[in-house]
């Protein structure tokens, strides 16, 4: 049985014996979001599962899994894919039992869950027991069948959709419909099944909430609200939208200090990287993440996605620099090619990131010396980023004011190739390499 909400519901009125008695409501999101499934509740942090006792019946927990408590700390997981955060079995699925020390009345149970693949949805029976019953198991294993042994099946809990692995954030929440108790009960037995034969399908479980129909003071997490500002250029030309939904702290830095850098500088270098034909975008989006690991920042289309934690140790450092190298990309587009030229030739790494380097260091902020080539064995032409960014600023101050606009159009166009070093400057790019290398070591740079 896998039904909808609804279908669920319908057939409840017609045959209530066949079918577990109560409605579960599930609620998904994509993983951007700090568990706002409505219309499940956000997570409750002291209620009855807060106090019970969570003990594996059958299987195992995985390896990189910690203990079942992270089920009812009343916390949740801030991104996708945090194994320290989650309880997940590892082989075949397994059984949870919940103790809740003594008969309550139950009146809901919810679960949560996320991870962005296979992982986020869940797959469960839910028991439950008073444990009067004759020949009561508390602890029946896979093979038993818990309605032999003393328990009711209350719910059976399917939150995969139709279609895509379900990745995002799950919560589903049974309870009855009208609000009536569940029952008087002290066990829970959550009967977990894998999300697929396929992977890694083993629930990445948040958090389990069991909640008593006679607490009063029962408290539930804060969903974390999304922080999005939008701003406007003061010609109308262009759009900002900045994100700092995983970074609070940032909010304020990033619109007293990093807009005013953007407000200047997209529009200079929308100007600066012209080509014929090409328009480049007028919005540009600003998200704070906070799974980027080592990376600083990088721009996909019109989308700069910024390292929140790399942001906070670089405020007065690196952090606006960065911005204006990663708007570069954003105009740059040189994926464009392909879609505008029939046989696109590739632009080589070297060349897109020394541009956008070039630009941030000897034109936004050249009092930093940040390209500086301290180790003349460093000083290769191609060798990207800062250094790149050298050689190019010397090519444009020793041999051709206009190499930014020719070398970019080229790029965008996909007609990039070493012999235009040539046409624009009469040397090879080679030959232009040496030179700068001895202006390099002569510490002329
Ligand atoms: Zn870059």
């Amino acid at each position: 049985m896998k039904p909808s909400i609804l279908s669920c519901a319908a057939l409840l009125a017609v045959a209530p014996s066949l079918l577990a008695a109560a409605e579960v409501t599930k609620g998904h999101r994509p993983s951007d979001f700090g568990f706002k499934l409505d219309p499940v509740l956000p997570p409750a942090i002291n209620d009855a599962a807060a106090k019970a006792t969570f003990s594996i019946i059958d299987g195992e927990k995985d390896g990189n899994s910690p203990d079942l408590a992270v089920l009812k700390d009343g916390k949740v997981p801030t991104g996708e894919d945090q194994p320290a955060a989650n309880f997940f079995f590892g082989g075949d699925g397994g059984r949870i039992g919940v103790d809740l020390g003594d008969v309550i009345s139950v009146k809901s149970v919810a679960s949560y869950s996320w991870h962005g693949e296979n992982r986020g949805p869940q797959v469960y029976k839910l028991y439950a027991a008073d444990g009067k019953a004759e020949g009561f198991n508390a602890t029946p294993k896979k093979g038993t069948d818990p309605k032999s042994v003393g328990w009711t099946l209350l719910a059976e809990v399917d939150t995969r959709p139709r279609t895509g692995n379900g990745g995002g954030q799950h919560g589903a929440e049974i309870a009855n419909r009208g609000g009536k108790p569940l029952g008087d009960y002290r066990h829970l037995l959550f009967d977990v099944s894998k999300t697929s034969e396929r992977g890694f399908a083993n629930t990445f479980f948040s958090e389990i909430d069991v909640i008593d129909a006679k607490q009063s003071d029962l408290q539930r997490i804060k969903p974390i609200e999304k922080i999005v500002k939008n701003y406007r250029s003061k010609d109308g030309k262009f759009r900002y939208t900045i994100d700092s939904t995983k970074a609070p702290a940032l909010t304020e830095w990033s619109e007293k200090e990093l807009l005013p850098v953007i407000e200047e500088w997209y529009p200079k270098l929308v100007a600066m990287m012209p080509s014929d034909g090409y328009r480049a975008p007028d919005q540009v989006l600003f998200e704070y993440r906070d799974d980027m690991g080592g990376t600083p920042a990088y721009a996909i289309g019109n989308r700069i996605a910024l390292s929140a934690p790399w942001y906070k140790g670089q405020l007065t450092n690196e952090a606006k620099g960065c911005a204006v190298h990663e708007m570069g990309h954003v105009v740059q587009n040189y994926w464009r090619a392909r879609q505008t030229n029939r046989n696109p030739k590739d632009t080589p790494g070297w060349v897109t990131e020394g541009i956008c380097d070039y630009i941030r260091w000897f034109l936004y902020e050249p009092q930093s010396r940040g390209a500086h080539v301290r180790d003349v064995r460093q000083a290769k032409y191609d060798a990207s980023y800062r250094t790149t960014a050298n050689f190019l600023d010397w090519v444009i101050k020793e041999k051709d004011k206009d190499l930014l606009k020719k070398l970019n159009a080229a790029a965008r166009e996909g007609r990039y190739e070493e012999k235009l070093w040539k046409d624009w400057t009469g040397l090879t790019v080679q030959e232009l390499g040496e030179e700068w290398k001895k202006a390099v070591a002569d510490g002329k740079r």
